[in-house]
């Protein structure tokens, strides 16, 4: 993949001192490179009868779509709180200081229906735990979960296996 790695932008020090912010902007204005990515991550999952793909505001909304479209089943946005417009359940995760919220249309998942959850990249895993407790909660299976980017260092695909879901990525990163 490393046509994939060579499309993605760099930034130091962005938001903040310390961290080395991996911008997909660049990947997904390449035609061939967008291609390729949705490709990759949509074909690990196409014999396993996923029902919907779940992608996480804002990148995930982005390349889930495109994977929904290619693996031909729904989409479910996962958004931060009080974007939805219908009833919602909430999940909580914890950032460096302080909490968040992510949030999920109560009825947009069925019982047993097999979601695939959908973003840029993991990092210390806490949204993609989040939304694994929301689809959980609402009497889905997690079918896996796929990222463009994954940042070992920070544990988030061993927390994802720890869960019992699993998780995928096109390319690695050193370090945050
Ligand atoms: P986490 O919950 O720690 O796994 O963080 C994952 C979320 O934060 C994803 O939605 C990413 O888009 C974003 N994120 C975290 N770290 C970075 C980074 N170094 N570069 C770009 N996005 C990041």
């Amino acid at each position: 993949m490393k046509s994939i790695e060579k499309l993605i932008r760099t930034i130091p020090d962005y938001p903040k001192p310390g961290i080395m912010f991996r911008d997909i902007t660049t990947l997904l204005s390449d035609a061939k490179g967008f291609k390729k990515a949705i490709k990759a991550m949509a074909e690990r999952f196409e014999d396993q009868k996923i029902s919907a793909v779940a992608g996480i505001e804002a990148r995930g909304f982005i390349l889930g779509g495109a994977i929904a479209d290619r693996l031909e089943c729904g989409f479910i946005p996962i958004r931060k709180k009080g974007k939805l417009p219908w009833k919602t359940i909430g999940q909580e995760y914890a950032l460096e200081y302080g909490v968040d919220v992510i949030e999920m249309h109560e009825d947009a998942v069925a019982k047993d229906q097999r979601i695939l959850i959908v973003d840029d990249l993991i990092a210390t895993g806490g949204t993609a735990e989040a939304a694994v407790k929301l689809i959980r909660r609402s009497g889905g299976k997690v079918a896996g979960a796929t990222f463009i980017i994954d940042l070992p260092e920070l544990g988030g695909a061993k927390k994802l296996s720890d869960l019992g879901v699993d998780s995928h990525a096109l390319v690695a990163f050193e370090g945050h």
